[in-house]
């Protein structure tokens, strides 16, 4: 395993790779402080891909004033560790004048998809993801990329972008990985104490909650939300800060949920002083048509 800090150098290495050796590359984006859930996304690009790529990169761009960039932990000695066991090749880890050289003034927008639940609550947030991603993809020109569900928004809008922009690449989205609470793995998590992570199940449970009220029928967006808030209410270590009910692959918000199309229930809500996000996609109903099987 050959740890990257150079994006000139990852690149001439991913050129030799795919002319001369024909291998497909996996590149599996995050931000370090990596956990069992970025680590599932390693394991599936191991599968999956002949040459797997991590990148290790705090986006600066991607923070807005006030944010966590500054403390957000950082560990490249431990994620080292935890790649070289799962046989990763390369670890790209520039630094932020290596991906943004002086004078950089080119931004990556998704319109629509970049606007709603976390695009109101972080302005700006999408912008730094697209453009982060756009470079990375330009450098490594990857076969395939791997994203979690964790970041439901995030998926959509790299999907967008990857169609828009033409990458030549497939976008590979994995299931969030969970602590038996129902807690979704998170580098943030880190901030939590001991108490805050028992809070912080109730971003799991309310999203359950709001699943068992539609499966027992309900079709109204707002009754599901309300499922969500009143979990919260009795949580008062945690404070619900937007829940959004919506289509889960345009974001279209409906006065009825459709029968037929996936529905997203994301939110986003604070522990102390820590911003956490989850979701879940409700799938529809299959089709009650017999199968040939069947008859
Ligand atoms: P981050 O380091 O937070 O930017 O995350 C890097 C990638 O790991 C993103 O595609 C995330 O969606 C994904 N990820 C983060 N947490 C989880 C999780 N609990 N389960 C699955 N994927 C995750």
């Amino acid at each position: 395993m050959e740890i990257i800090n150079r994006r000139q150098r990852m690149a001439s290495v991913a050129r030799r790779l795919r002319r001369e050796e024909d291998k497909t590359i996996g590149l599996v984006p995050t931000m370090g402080a990596l956990h069992e859930g970025h680590l599932s996304l390693v394991r599936e690009a191991r599968r999956m891909c002949d040459v797997v790529v991590v990148s290790v990169f705090v986006n600066p761009a991607q923070f807005g004033p006030g944010e966590d960039f500054q403390r957000y932990p950082r560990d490249l000695t431990g994620d080292t560790t935890k790649l070289s066991d799962y046989n990763v090749d390369y670890i790209f880890a520039p630094a932020p004048e290596e991906v943004y050289p002086k004078n950089f003034s080119t931004y990556v927008t998704v319109e629509g998809l970049s606007e709603p639940m976390e695009g109101v609550a972080r302005p700006g947030h999408f912008r730094g993801v697209a453009t982060v991603l756009t470079v990375l993809f330009n450098t490594i020109r990857p076969d395939f990329a791997f994203f979690g569900q964790k970041d439901a928004q995030q998926t959509l809008v790299v999907r967008r972008l990857v169609r828009d922009l033409a990458f030549d690449l497939e976008v590979v989205v994995l299931p969030t990985v969970r602590e038996q609470s129902g807690l979704a793995l998170s580098s943030r998590n880190a901030y939590l104490g001991e108490d805050g992570r028992r809070a912080a199940a109730v971003l799991y449970r309310a999203l359950s909650q709001a699943r068992e009220v539609y499966l027992e029928g309900e079709r109204n967006p707002k009754r599901l939300a309300e499922a969500v808030r009143s979990q919260f209410d009795s949580e008062p270590r945690a404070r619900l800060e937007y829940v959004g009910v919506v289509d889960a692959e345009t974001m279209e918000k409906f006065d009825r949920l459709p029968e037929d199309r996936p529905v997203l229930i994301a939110l986003a809500a604070h522990v102390g002083q820590t911003r956490l996000i989850d979701n879940i996609v409700i799938q529809p109903a299959r089709q009650k048509t017999r199968t040939a099987a069947e008859t």
